[in-house]
This record gives C-alpha cells, sequence and structure tokens, in this order.
C-alpha cells in the first residue's frame, strides 16, 4: 500500500485509519478462548469448509431479523455480499481460496448498523480489522465479527489465466465434503462450471490452489501479516481443526476450531444451534501455524516472484509445480520456508503462549 504524494495534503488521516499504513498493535483482544465446533444441522454442515460454525452463528442471526456478511462467488470472482434471508445463507457458505473484493460494503455495514439491525459480518482478519477502521472504532453492541485462520492469498494470475481460456463460465468451490473431511490429509479441489454446462473438477493439481498454497506468489500485503495472533480485533476466530485426535467420530462430517474473543461472542455462540466443546489453544495452534505467523518475506526474497510469474505466465506448468507444491516434499519452495521460517515459527508459538500465560 503507498501514498500517492502528488494528491496528498498531507493530512495524516489515512496513516490513522488504514490498517496497512498505521503500527497499532492489533492482538489485543481480552480472550482467547479455543473450542471445537460444528453445526448441529447436518445439511447446513455439509455445504461448509469445516464444522459449518458460521453458518449456524449465521442461521441465528438472520432467524432473529439480523443481516450477515460474507464472500461469495460471483463468476470467476470473489465479492464480499450481504444477506438478509436463511435461503440466501448457502452463496457464503465454504472457503473461496481468493481474494474478496468488498467495494462498498463497509458503507452498507454502518448503514445496517445505524438502522438498528443486528450484524455478523464475516470476512479475513484484514477484512475485520478494516471494518473497525471505516467505523471510526465506533462501538455497536448489535456488531459481532468473524475472522478466518488464513495464510495469505496469492496472486489472481491462474484464475484469470483459466478465465481467459474460454473453457470455463465460473467458479464452483475450492474444496468441498463430498469425499468427507479429514484432520489431517484433507484434499482440496477446485471446482469450475464447464463452458457447456458442466461440472469441471479440476482437482488439487492446477495453478489455482497449488499458487494459494505456496508462500513465493502471496500477494506482496500478506507477506507480513499483522492480523495473526490468538488474539485478535474479532470476537471469533474459526478454522480447520487440523491434527485433532480427540474428536475422531465428528471428522468426517468436518471439525471447526473455535477461538472466542468477547463475552458477547460466548452468548452468540451458546444461542447458536451448535455444539462447541472447550480444548487447549495449544492443540489448535500446532497443527495451524497460519493462526499466529504470517512472515513469508524470506523465501519470497530468496525465490523471485518475477520468476514465478514467468513460469505462470508462459503456462509451464510442469517447471512451476515442483517448485510450489505444498504437499511434495521435493518442493523447493516449502525446504527453504521450513530453513528459514521453522525457528520463527517456534518463538512466535512461545511468544504466544507467554500471551496466554500473562
Ligand atoms: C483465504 C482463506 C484462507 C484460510 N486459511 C486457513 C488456514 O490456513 N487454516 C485454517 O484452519 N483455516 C483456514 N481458513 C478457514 C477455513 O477454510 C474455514 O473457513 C473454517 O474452517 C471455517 O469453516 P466453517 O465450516 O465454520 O465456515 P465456512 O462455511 O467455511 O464459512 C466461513 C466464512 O468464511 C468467509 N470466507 C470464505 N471465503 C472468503 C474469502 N475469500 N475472503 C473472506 N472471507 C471468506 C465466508 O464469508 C464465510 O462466512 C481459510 C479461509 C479462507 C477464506
Amino acid at each position: 500500500m503507498s501514498v500517492d504524494a502528488n494528491i496528498c495534503t498531507d493530512c495524516g488521516a489515512c496513516r490513522k485509519v488504514c490498517p496497512g499504513l498505521n503500527d497499532i498493535e492489533y492482538n489485543t483482544s481480552m480472550m482467547a478462548k479455543a473450542y471445537a465446533g460444528w453445526s448441529n444441522d447436518d445439511t447446513q454442515r455439509q455445504g461448509s469448509a469445516s464444522g459449518g460454525v458460521f453458518a449456524a452463528l449465521a442461521s441465528y442471526v438472520l432467524n432473529c431479523g439480523g443481516v450477515v456478511y460474507g464472500a461469495a462467488i460471483d463468476g470467476f470472482e470473489i465479492k464480499h455480499v450481504r444477506i438478509d434471508d436463511v435461503a440466501d445463507l448457502h452463496l457464503l457458505q465454504n472457503s473461496k481460496y481468493q481474494h474478496s473484493i468488498t467495494a462498498g460494503i463497509y458503507k452498507l455495514v454502518r448503514q445496517d448498523l445505524k438502522a438498528g439491525k443486528t450484524v455478523l459480518f464475516s470476512g479475513l482478519g484484514c477484512q475485520v480489522v478494516a471494518l473497525y477502521a471505516f467505523l471510526h472504532k465506533q462501538k455497536y453492541d448489535h456488531l459481532f465479527t468473524v475472522d478466518t485462520i488464513c495464510g495469505g492469498l496469492s496472486s489472481m494470475l491462474p484464475m484469470i489465466s483459466l478465465a481467459k481460456s474460454g473453457k470455463y463460465k465460473g467458479i464452483i468451490s475450492f474444496r468441498d465434503k463430498i469425499n468427507g473431511w479429514r484432520a489431517k490429509g484433507f484434499a482440496y479441489s477446485l471446482k469450475l462450471k464447464g463452458a457447456d454446462g458442466t461440472i469441471k473438477n479440476l482437482g488439487n493439481q492446477n495453478l489455482a490452489l497449488k499458487c494459494f498454497s505456496a508462500k513465493i506468489t502471496k500477494r506482496s500485503s500478506c507477506l507480513n501479516c499483522r492480523f495473526v495472533g490468538f488474539y485478535r480485533q474479532s470476537d471469533l476466530t474459526i478454522g480447520d481443526f487440523w491434527g485433532d485426535t480427540d474428536f475422531a467420530a465428528q471428522h468426517s462430517k468436518g471439525v471447526s476450531s473455535v477461538i472466542v474473543h468477547s463475552e458477547r461472542m460466548f452468548k452468540l455462540l451458546h444461542s447458536a444451534n451448535l455444539t462447541v466443546n472447550e480444548v487447549e489453544i495449544e492443540k489448535v495452534a500446532r497443527g495451524n501455524p497460519n493462526l499466529y505467523y504470517g512472515n513469508f518475506k524470506g523465501v519470497r526474497r530468496l525465490i523471485s516472484r518475477h520468476l514465478a510469474f514467468f513460469f505462470l505466465r508462459n503456462e509451464l506448468y510442469r517447471y512451476v509445480t515442483p517448485l510450489v507444491d505444498y504437499e511434495s516434499r521435493l518442493s523447493t519452495e516449502m525446504q527453504l520456508y521450513g530453513m528459514l521460517s521453522q525457528r520463527k515459527i517456534e518463538k512466535a508459538f512461545a511468544d504466544q503462549i507467554k500471551l496466554l500465560n500473562k
């Protein structure tokens, strides 16, 4: 992010409000209590990425006359939308592993809040922080925010290239639970609408998903995320409960990791139609460094993104794939990432545990 010096009047307002420019400490919630969670509604849970905790909360808010904001698929793009009817909830469910456009959405949230409506806003940590910045930190008792654990988003080039190929009409999903959910070794698959109207399953051997997992193709704004940590600005953080061994009977239907940051969210969770079991936050964090670590600068410096993009542009998939293959032991990128980051990740983990024990 940068300021255009030609039109800047040097008033400093942008630096104060913009989460990308200011130096505010964001990991400052009152609490970080962890749970394993899932929706009690199996149909709803099946349509969600992991346990369907978001959908259960959203249903409760909508049934009480509130409104819900979240990311929906629009052709080859992902956009934040507002819904006020449970029938539209399916649009927001499930994870879309691509940047969600939020243009104009924060104004709508403010309008709803001013009209006295209960609002549930879901997005990534940066988007929740951006909403609070937009609202100038004005507190609304009827605003609830949910962010997801996130390892950063990647370049749009692979998806743009799929769109330009003319073979497809748009995105259907980035993952689903047709083969169930698993706490370890879960397989993602990108499904697109074919130009002929059929569903095209590109599986996980495609650049859009490979680049999502890769570090070198991350967006510059995601190279050193300031919104990670056990403590967050949101009322709730949700993720996959990767590595869980305590709730094996629930694994095929999906288990979410749930980290509560406010008393108000406790009440909402207990009113919604879902199950939560308290767990030690260390258990969630052990399987999911993305919860508290978001620094990918080192590996990006060693392998230039320009080089990666050169390959992507030229569609030399077979050269790029081993470079960025998250699952492959031979992945150059993952080896470098491990070499450069292992100690830093362990230190970040220890720092978060210290914060917990304060
Ligand atoms: C980009 C991204 C990266 C993620 N990385 C991790 C990770 O590293 N580890 C982990 O444990 N979990 C990660 N998650 C979260 C995980 O995929 C599930 O969302 C989470 O397990 C909650 O599942 P659920 O079944 O409760 O809700 P879901 O039905 O999955 O819904 C969750 C909410 O996520 C929001 N959402 C979906 N896509 C986007 C998007 N592109 N931008 C903003 N908001 C979005 C929707 O608004 C929806 O309300 C990530 C999610 C996203 C979107």
